[in-house]
């Protein structure tokens, strides 16, 4: 079996294969090192029904309010009601969750109606992904072969996956089952949270491959990312659950005329509510006012962010922390099942590559390791043999012929014209310059470079022609010509080379 990414999805769906499978032998390649992925950075938590008030219904609901419509809710149910499972085993693995007296200490986050937030102080990603590498590395029957990129799937003369090619020595891995885990799209953007592995290959090698995407749209924009050239420093949504507020320049505490959940609304609503200020002070970034949180505390819980802060002279929490939106989430991706089964027989997809239905229009915070390690899960089992589905023949819109699928300008592009707040004429001259940048390169020689890039412009395209096809405003995609919501619009948008 062969597993494409080192993160939590990659890691975890080759620890539970294992479980299920304990013959099974498993190859995990990734592009760069072990650790380089989303995962690692993560900082604010895992959301998990814990402890009462809190219910499966409430954070069900919190999610389905931040998807604004579009959450599948048979998958939505599926993944809340698991988490507490998926947990107990990170906690067997050896994570060691923050704890206050003898509870867990549960943070809260924006659209969440409760604290429900597990983490490791402000690095739970690292540590959970130390605590699956070390399961990986520990197990004989697991080989991990870093620096190795995907650059095309393999299949059968029945259209079966059987594996990819790689660009690293030319390099073939053939395998009866592949599971595609490689993150998300961030970068592809000019400012974003993510690493610079998050290019969305998996999605642009199984688009290719036949498989369909949805909800490509729907790129969600972390409202706080440290104002700084140079500087993806991504500062938890924690911090507002702890008080912190959102003011301008000139003190003016401005979310709660956007949002009755002020700072904590969800983060379609606070990302679009600092532009929009912005636009009106013309002030380049807002601030983020942490006042409110004694000093010993904030150092305490955000040790990451209060060194950080500290190196780049910012002394927090006297200080007010410079923030503004950037890249963060790709809440759509590769079209599966509950099982994580594309079209593609053969052929999975796990965390944030996959478009499982959870997130619809815009993904509750902290709800993405969670639908990582669910859903890595359920995959397992289902590569264990234990189920067979397929996806159901949903109609996929047409893509428009001829429209072509290096990379500043496309980073630019996507920025100025696909971004927190959208235009009909924004999106059309993103479609323009991404087809004078195809012309571009096709005069460039053959290449595995220019491959590459022609993946990242092709997802580029995939992008713009979903946002064009969606005639209205709806979680993170806000177009100005269309501000509302319009039931027409209440579905997925689905793109495939096939039509079904
Ligand atoms: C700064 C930051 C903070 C975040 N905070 C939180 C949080 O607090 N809570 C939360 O729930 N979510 C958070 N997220 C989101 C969450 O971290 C990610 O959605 C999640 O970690 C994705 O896991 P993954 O395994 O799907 O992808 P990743 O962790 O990104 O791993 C993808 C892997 O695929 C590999 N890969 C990519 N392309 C190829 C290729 N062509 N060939 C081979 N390998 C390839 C990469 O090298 C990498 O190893 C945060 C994200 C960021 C960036």
């Amino acid at each position: 079996m062969l597993i494409i990414g080192s993160g939590i999805a990659g890691f975890a769906n080759a620890y539970y294969i294992r479980r299920y499978c304990p013959s099974a032998r498993i190859t995990i390649a990734t592009k760069t090192d072990l650790l380089e992925s989303s995962t690692r950075h993560a900082q604010g938590g895992i959301a998990c029904v814990w402890a009462s008030p809190d219910s499966l219904d409430d954070h069900i609901q919190d999610t389905l309010n931040a998807g604004a419509g579009l959450c599948h809710p048979e998958i939505v149910a599926l993944c809340v009601s698991k988490g507490a499972a998926r947990l107990e085993d990170l906690i067997h693995l050896g994570v060691p969750f923050t704890r206050k007296d003898a509870a867990f200490d549960l943070h809260r986050e924006g659209g969440h109606s409760h604290r429900r937030i597990l983490h490791v102080d402000d690095q739970t990603g690292s540590s959970i992904h130390d605590s699956l590498l070390r399961a990986v590395l520990n197990d004989p029957l697991i080989t991990c072969r870093p620096y190795m990129q995907a650059i095309e799937l393999l299949h059968d003369a029945n259209g079966t996956c059987r594996g990819a090619h790689f660009i690293e020595h030319n390099t073939t891995i053939t395998a009866d089952i592949t599971v595609l885990a490689t993150g998300g799209t961030g970068r592809l953007y000019a400012h974003t949270s993510n690493p610079e592995t998050s290019t969305g290959d998996g999605i642009a090698l199984a688009f290719l491959a036949g498989a369909r995407v949805a909800n490509l749209e729907m790129m969600q924009f972390h409202p706080t990312l440290l104002w700084k050239e140079g500087s993806p420093f991504l500062i938890t949504e924690a911090l507002r659950g702890e008080g912190a507020e959102l003011i301008t320049l000139n003190g003016h505490a401005f979310t709660k005329s956007y949002h009755p959940l002020g700072s904590l609304a969800p983060r379609d609503s606070v990302s679009q509510a600092i532009v929009r200020e912005c636009l009106k002070t013309h002030d380049s970034h807002v601030l983020l006012d942490c006042s409110s949180i004694h000093e010993e505390h904030f150092a305490k819980r955000f040790p990451v962010i209060f060194k950080t802060l500290q190196k780049n002279g910012i002394y927090a929490p006297k200080q007010p922390i410079p923030v503004f939106p950037a890249a963060h989430y790709t809440c759509g991706g590769i079209l599966v099942n509950a099982f994580g089964q594309s079209d593609i027989p053969s052929l999975y997809a796990v965390g944030e590559t996959a478009s499982t239905g959870l997130h619809g229009a815009n993904r509750l915070a902290s709800n993405s390791l969670l639908e990582a390690l669910v859903f890595a899960h359920e995959a397992a089992y289902a590569i264990a043999g234990h189920t067979n589905q397929s996806l159901p023949p949903i109609k996929v819109s047409p893509l428009e012929r001829g429209t072509p699928y290096p990379m500043q300008a496309l980073h630019k592009t996507l920025w100025d014209n696909v971004g927190i707040l959208r235009t009909q004429a924004g999106l059309q001259k993103a479609q323009e310059d991404i087809s004078s940048l195809h012309h571009t390169l096709m005069e460039e020689p053959a290449s595995q470079q220019r491959r590459l890039a022609e993946h990242m412009l092709l997802l580029g395209n995939l992008m713009v022609q979903s946002a064009l096809l969606r005639k209205e405003s709806r979680g993170v995609h806000a177009l100005a010509e269309f501000p509302e919501k319009n039931n027409i619009y209440c579905q997925d948008t689905i793109l495939g080379l096939k039509t079904l």
